[in-house]
């Protein structure tokens, strides 16, 4: 609906409220009208049931459904202006495309301190600069006052000026910066506290450009040529390509054009290793949206994007919903990761909203991937794309190949001896080793040798691991913790044994087969602390022999270049898993893990254990690369008819009781179906079947999958879906949500 000119003072308002109701409610303005009249994006405190809830206005209306007279009135408007239109057109799009209450998107999608009414305003400090009169050689009236003078001499050292903060930490007082400024020595400017350039803009830091080679060059011609249209790009470069380089360099032009380039980030590329390569660049302020902000830094972030003071805005997967005032270019990193899809709630793929919004604003759009999603390298072998390739390291070496190594015969904690044999020899030559296993823990589970029973959780289809750093059994689906057995609770037997190995029992064996070598773990667990992620890194980073074994954390983004081996404990958990998408994840987080391998002086290997040696799928990703990979699983998508070539929606619903979520699966499934043939859509409907994992967090979860080749009829399936749903009393004893290109049917 296009925002159309508000009426003076309309005589409804129409309000989207924090609620999983998909409607607006209607409501009278209140008696003072905003300075700039009612507007959509307009912040609005309305009684909602027996609360007072910040809302968001969204139509401008004559006249309402209700008698007017029943409308209850605003108790306040809480903005000035409204909130910035892209991002209003942004949560209406995600509203509807994913099929998600615009109340909640509005909510999810602003700052904490925005929802609990704050205003959007800079917050600013006071910074201190020496006047033309202050940098006389004899500045009048000194003679008698001191700390003054001192005052004054310190702040002639810093041609920026100095912030309130800093002077006062340094033991002077407001009377004698007052009293300077009331000689006319000093003078005091306010600026905003985030994003302000003399803060950060040290001219010294500026690293230079590096000079592109022959396909970086291309390639940033390529996305150079048409700055200002909608020109969506696949940057599908081999890891370590010089991709960042790009990205910077396109980064640049467009800043240099006065307009803001927004940067996605996996969750775990937000490394302060990474964003300080982009502050060196820059003199530019570079905003970083990311978890570790207070309420007041994130506010402040969005409102220096809002404004178009920030240049440059960085964040993972919700950045995607900060205001630009200038668009000028998305990037998404790593384009094919499964972080920028929000698992609950609002539903959204970053990525993909990247791509309506770059649409939306008429602005490139640059997609950047070793390993491309399927959907994405579909997109640019049809040409919808320009794919634009990086087949080459920046550095010496080529990424290395996977060598399979079979992993039938003996182990020592998930190792053969080939291999450790091979590790033994690369630490002998002063290099490092990274040990990819995807578990953490100790080991997968706790068994008993007597009778077989293994710990399972009370609450989940699912076993739960064996932890030792602490001692306890700890379930990793619903996050039930247990002390561990002393004997089986079946047979009472003392023979346990765990089960399978871990990155704690990994730790543990190399530790014994390599007790001169630093082992350096890196999991969730190990890393709980902040900072001790970046610790462990800056240490490994020294390039001292070392061992390195870690989860998935370990395989995106670091640039290690002292590592020359890695190995892969087990490649076979995605190989043969039910889920359509497993093997195109997994042969993406291979070939991530595998980019790690020889990235600066020396050449690397990639050794690859598995019960599969010829597994086809494997041999061609260890022979031929994830590009050929790609290619054959694109082929098995269009056969199967699976997306990238067809369109999913799922339906999970979940209750404490099996036969409420069994009965209400039925009942909508029966209802869709009806729907779909008067409407004579071309939509399938399977199921419903239980979830993969039927019984999570002591909850029964069933499914309903409906496919389509065309996105606008699966999409009025859905939403009929939906809003059956909530007119359903059943559905009330169900937890139930829709899944618009669900990444994962778990
Ligand atoms: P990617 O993002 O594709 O993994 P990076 O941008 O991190 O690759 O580059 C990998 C390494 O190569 C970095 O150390 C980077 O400084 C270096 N590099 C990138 N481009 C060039 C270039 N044109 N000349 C020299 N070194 C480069
Ligand atoms: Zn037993
Ligand atoms: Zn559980």
């Amino acid at each position: 609906m296009p925002d159309s000119p508000c009426p003076p003072v309309p005589r409804v308002l129409g309000v989207a409220v924090p609620s999983p109701l998909r409607r607006l409610f209607d409501y009278r303005p209140c008696g003072e009208s905003p300075p700039g009249g009612w507007q959509p994006g307009l912040r609005v405190q309305v009684p909602f049931g027996r609360r007072e809830v910040v809302g968001v206005v969204v139509e401008c209306r004559d006249a309402s459904e209700l008698p007017l007279s029943s409308l209850r009135p605003v108790a306040g408007c809480l903005d000035g202006a409204p909130l910035p239109a892209d991002w209003l057109w942004l949560c209406r799009f995600a509203a509807r495309y994913y099929q998600h209450a615009l109340g909640d998107t509005l909510h999810q999608a602003m700052p904490g301190l925005l929802r609990q009414g704050r205003a959007l305003e800079a917050r600013t400090r006071e910074r201190w600069c020496v006047t033309v009169a202050g940098h006389q050689d004899a500045p009048p009236g000194l003679a008698r006052a001191p700390r003054q003078a001192e005052l004054l001499s310190m702040l002639r050292q810093h041609p920026h000026g100095l912030v309130s903060q800093a002077i006062l930490a340094q033991s002077f007082s407001r009377d004698q910066l007052r009293a300077l400024a009331d000689k006319g020595l000093v003078a005091r400017h306010e600026e905003p506290l985030a994003a302000s350039p003399a803060a950060e803009g040290d001219a010294g830091l500026t690293e230079p450009a590096l000079p592109l080679n022959r396909e970086q060059a291309v390639a940033l011609a390529a996305i150079h040529e048409r700055l200002d249209g909608f020109h969506p790009c696949l940057l599908h470069g081999v890891t370590g390509s010089g991709k960042t380089e790009v990205y910077l360099q396109l980064i640049e032009a467009v800043i240099g054009r006065h307009r803001q380039a927004l940067v996605l980030v996996p969750e775990i590329g937000l490394t302060p290793q990474n964003l300080a390569r982009f502050r060196r660049r820059f003199r530019a302020p570079v905003v970083a949206l990311h978890s570790g902000l207070t309420d007041h830094e994130r506010l402040d972030a969005w409102e220096a994007a809002a404004s178009g003071r920030a240049p440059i805005v960085l964040g993972t997967r919700s950045a995607i919903f900060t205001p630009l005032a200038r668009p000028g270019v998305i990037i998404v990193d790593e384009e094919h990761d499964g972080s920028y899809k929000q698992q609950d709630g609002l539903r959204y793929h970053a990525r993909d909203l990247a791509v309506a919004r770059a649409h939306h604003h008429h602005i490139p759009l640059l997609l950047g991937s070793a390993t491309p999603s399927l959907e994405s390298l579909q997109r640019a072998l049809h040409g919808d794309y320009r794919h634009l390739r990086l087949t080459r390291r920046a550095s010496r070496h080529a990424p290395a190949r996977l060598e399979l190594v079979d992993l039938r015969g003996r182990r020592q904690g998930g190792l053969i001896p080939p291999v450790i044999e091979t590790v033994r020899e690369t630490l002998a030559a002063g290099h490092q080793v990274l040990v990819f296993i995807n578990r953490r823990g100790f080991a997968p589970t706790l068994a008993c040798h007597a009778c077989g029973w293994m710990a399972e959780c009370d609450h989940c289809d699912a076993r739960m691991t064996l932890h030792r750093q602490p001692p306890l059994l700890a379930c990793h689906h619903c996050d039930r913790r247990r002390a561990l057995p002393d004997t089986c609770p079946e047979c009472h037997s003392v023979d346990l044994r765990p089960l399978g190995s871990g990155t704690e029992r990994t730790e543990e064996t190399l530790a014994s087969l390599f007790p001169e070598v630093p082992v350096h773990r890196i999991d969730r667990d190990s890393t709980r602390r902040r900072d001790a992620l970046e610790q462990m890194l800056a240490e490994v980073r020294r390039g001292e022999p070392c061992l390195l074994v870690g989860t998935q954390m370990l395989a995106k983004g670091h640039h290690l270049p002292h590592v020359t081996l890695v190995v892969v404990v087990n490649a076979d958990a995605g190989l043969y898993a039910s889920d359509f998408r497993a093997l195109e994840h997994s042969a993406q987080l291979l070939e991530q893990v595998a980019g790690r391998a020889g990235r600066a002086a020396h050449p690397g290997r990639v050794l690859v254990q598995t019960l599969h040696t010829d597994d086809p799928h494997l041999r061609l990703l260890a022979e031929r690369g994830y590009d050929a990979l790609a290619s054959q699983l694109l082929e098995e998508r269009r056969a199967a008819r699976l997306p990238p070539f067809r369109f999913l929606a799922l339906l999970r619903l979940e209750a404490p009781r099996e036969a409420a979520v069994v009965d209400l699966g039925g009942l909508a499934a029966e209802a869709l179906r009806q729907r779909i043939g008067e409407r004579g859509l071309e939509v399938d409907c399977l199921g419903p079947v239980p979830a993969p994992m039927e019984r999570r967090q002591n909850r029964y979860h069933l499914q309903l999958m409906l496919a389509a080749d065309r996105r606008s009829q699966l999409h009025e399936a859905g939403a009929w879906l939906v809003t059956w749903l909530e007119g359903r009393p059943e559905a009330r004893r169900v937890r139930w949500s829709l899944d618009i290109d669900p990444q994962t049917l778990a």
